[in-house]
């Protein structure tokens, strides 16, 4: 079975340095407003991703900075969870113990019905913007913890889900560090087995498939810490009821108690992004994490909801 660490590199530090050192210099000249060439981290990303090979990681380096000044995806949100709530669920959730972020997502909670690759795409570039921007020191890719309880069928279109790898493997390179796969049933695997052949090795290998809830259990309590290990299997667990309780389907809500579970996220996470959001988007702060967009609408609602009314 796969490590919750993902998969490990074994090549020298002092090899890499010089692999980055080359990478670097290649791209002697190229036009770079987010400086990503300056970036080791981001060096080392696209060379794991091309096996070291500089000439390839270059060519790719160079065709991510001409897709973000296209595309500007740090501007993008995802439209059509704006337009119906809840569309997506995919929404990070916390970081494990080595800092990464951690994403949860449940077709039981989806609202969407019909998928298409356009909408994927957006909502996962959003997330991975966002989660980007709030990694923790030391980590460099995300863990994606996909409960396939509730799947139905054209949420797994082979086409669909080669297209969103088709943007994450070469815009996002090493960003998707594990899924953890979780209550996935013949669907899920037919689709899997319908898209692994035109998915490179490397990006196959960080799919898990876990048998059981018991397995999650087993594989994240030593690896995502306590409370985002008994959050992950309590969403599970209320996730698996029917039918589904009013709270967990509108996951983008705060809980009824102030004491009961809350599916936007750990403890953790909601005090340190959701709770001060407004504060920080009023403070005009340069650079904060933005949630799940049905969450900054939920938050923007309480917020002026609960602002003090200024006397005469
Ligand atoms: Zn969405």
């Amino acid at each position: 079975m796969a490590s919750v660490r993902g998969v490990e590199e074994s090549k020298a530090p002092e090899k890499q340095k010089a692999l980055e050192d080359a990478l670097y210099s290649s791209l002697h000249g190229v036009d770079d407003p987010e400086r990503l060439i300056e970036d080791r981290n981001c060096l080392n990303r696209y060379l794991r991703a091309r096996e070291w090979n500089v000439k390839e990681a270059g060519k790719m380096l160079k065709s991510s900075i001409s897709w973000r000044q296209e595309t500007k995806p740090k501007d993008i949100v995802c439209h059509t969870c704006k337009q119906q709530q809840g569309y997506h669920s995919m929404r990070q959730v916390g970081h494990d113990q080595l800092g990464r972020p951690v994403f949860y997502s449940s077709f039981t909670q989806a609202t969407q019905r019909s998928e298409t690759k356009e909408a994927a795409v957006q909502h996962i570039v959003y997330l991975l913007e966002q989660a980007c921007s709030v990694m923790e020191k030391g980590a460099d890719s995300c863990v994606w913890v996909m409960d396939c309880d509730g799947m139905f069928m054209s949420a797994c279109n082979p086409q669909i889900a080669y297209g969103v790898n088709q943007v994450v493997s070469y815009h996002y390179p090493e960003r998707l560090g594990l899924v953890l796969a979780l209550n996935s049933g013949m669907l899920m695997r037919g689709a899997w087995a319908a898209i692994k052949p035109f998915v490179a090795p490397q990006t196959a290998a960080k799919l898990c498939f876990l048998p059981s809830p018991l397995t999650l259990e087993m594989l994240i309590s030593e690896n995502m810490g306590e409370e985002l290990s008994t959050w992950l299997l309590e969403e599970v667990r209320l996730n698996l009821e029917r039918p589904i309780r009013e709270s967990q389907r509108q996951f983008w809500e705060a809980p009824p108690s102030l004491t009961g579970h809350d599916p936007r996220g750990c403890r953790s996470y909601v005090d340190r992004f959701l709770l001060p959001y407004y504060r920080k988007l009023e403070n005009n702060e340069a650079t904060f994490h933005h949630p799940h967009p049905n969450i900054v609408e939920s938050l923007r609602t309480h917020h002026f909801f609960s602002m003090p009314v200024e006397a005469d």
